[in-house]
């Protein structure tokens, strides 16, 4: 099972990820926070 986490850029913008490699860029920590609590979620997906 995944566990992503969030991490804040310094123009304001917000990243998600994850110790498997996931990671994504959010315009927001709002957004970035969803994506990695999504990411965490989808345990099927095996990439
Ligand atoms: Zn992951």
């Amino acid at each position: 099972m995944c566990y992503a986490d969030t991490t804040a850029n310094g123009d304001g913008t917000a990243t998600a990820y994850c110790y498997c490699g996931w990671s994504e860029n959010c315009d927001t920590m709002e957004i970035a926070e969803q994506a990695a609590e999504r990411h965490q979620n989808r345990q099927d997906d095996q990439d």
